[in-house]
């Protein structure tokens, strides 16, 4: 029997990758949607989860999809409601949001999956094998992209619990902690706020690992012309790039042949096994540093933000 399940928020990314995404999986079934505002012709809408749920007494799932400041009482309705739920990244606006929701999930035996759609990429696993035979000497994170160009109009992203340029680092910081095998911890941050946000427009960090290695991360969200989201890792035997968001792999500049595979349809098989298993997986490693980097870093204020 199909997993029946609703999407919470139809937004942009509910739309390119999550409705794409379960209507190739024969494991789910889409049923309806919650969202404020909008509506999906093919199936019931309802503005809130409340409502749906009411009129849905058998629903089994959840995938959160909404601005991340909403997510947590979301989740935890739908667990004390007997669904399964899926988080998109970030998982909540603090680690203790997410850290609650694993107990409530555990207490009532349901499936809790915190996704980071970039570890569905299709280089990660290949670069986390290449990596755990091999000693890290550095590894530098360069994240640039232009917000006018994939946020155009999301007011949330500059609003706190939104993490500014942080929303798309943390799509880096999610692959680094899935491919470097020791524990990262956060060293030194430097956050640039523009004078009219709560959340910063670009930061630099400096991570260390367990084992001696440093990692820089370069953040930027004002990037135009080609946009950069590269992790490079030198090696005792060979230095890894992965380039484009963990789509492509290259060792040494020698590009790597990679199975074909796409993040999102991959998080819904994995999702589909979690729910069947009734496992949680809720890593909270990646927003920890950025936690992190917004309790340690230095502030420096910056031109106001005009869209
Ligand atoms: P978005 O286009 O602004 O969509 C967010 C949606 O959340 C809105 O459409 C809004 O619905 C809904 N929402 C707000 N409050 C709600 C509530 N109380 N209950 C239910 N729905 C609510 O943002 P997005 O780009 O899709 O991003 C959403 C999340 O996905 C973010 O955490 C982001 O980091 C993540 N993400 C985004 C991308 C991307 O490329 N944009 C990629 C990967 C992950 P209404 O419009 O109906 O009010």
């Amino acid at each position: 029997m199909p997993i029946k399940i609703a999407i919470v928020g139809l937004g942009k990314i509910a739309r390119d990758q999550h409705l794409p995404a379960l209507a190739a999986n024969s494991a789910f079934t889409l049923i309806a949607i919650a969202s404020p505002h909008n509506r999906l012709d093919s199936v019931p809408s309802y503005h809130t989860l409340e409502q749906l749920l009411q009129a849905h007494a058998n629903l089994a799932a959840v995938s959160l999809c909404t601005t991340p400041q909403v997510r947590y009482e979301a989740a935890l309705y739908a667990l004390q409601h007997g669904c399964h739920v899926l988080l998109e990244k970030p998982p909540g606006v603090t680690v203790s949001e997410v850290l609650a929701l694993i107990d409530v999930a555990k207490a009532n035996k349901l499936s809790l999956f915190a996704s980071w759609h970039s570890r569905h990429a299709r280089a990660v696993e290949p670069a986390r094998k290449w990596l755990a035979a091999r000693k890290i000497v550095s590894a530098a994170i360069n994240w640039k992209e232009d917000v006018r160009v994939w946020h155009p109009g999301q007011k949330w992203i500059w609003q706190a619990g939104g993490l500014g340029v942080f929303d798309p680092g943390i799509n880096a910081l999610s692959i680094l902690t899935r491919i470097v095998p020791a524990s990262l911890a956060l060293k030194d941050a430097e956050l640039s706020f523009p004078s009219n946000c709560a959340t910063p427009i670009a930061a630099r960090l400096a991570l260390q690992s367990a084992d001696g290695a440093g990692v820089s991360v370069d953040l930027d969200f004002l990037q135009t012309g080609p946009q950069t989201w590269d992790i490079e890792v030198e090696t005792d035997a060979g230095r890894l790039r992965l380039s484009m968001g963990g789509t492509q792999m290259f060792v040494d500049e020698q590009p790597v042949e990679l199975a074909p595979g796409e993040e999102y349809p991959n998080l819904y098989a994995h999702f589909a096994d979690l729910v069947q298993k009734r496992r949680i997986d809720a890593d909270v490693t990646p927003l920890q540093l950025v936690a992190d980097a917004f309790l340690c870093g230095r502030r420096v204020e910056v031109a106001p933000f005009i869209e």
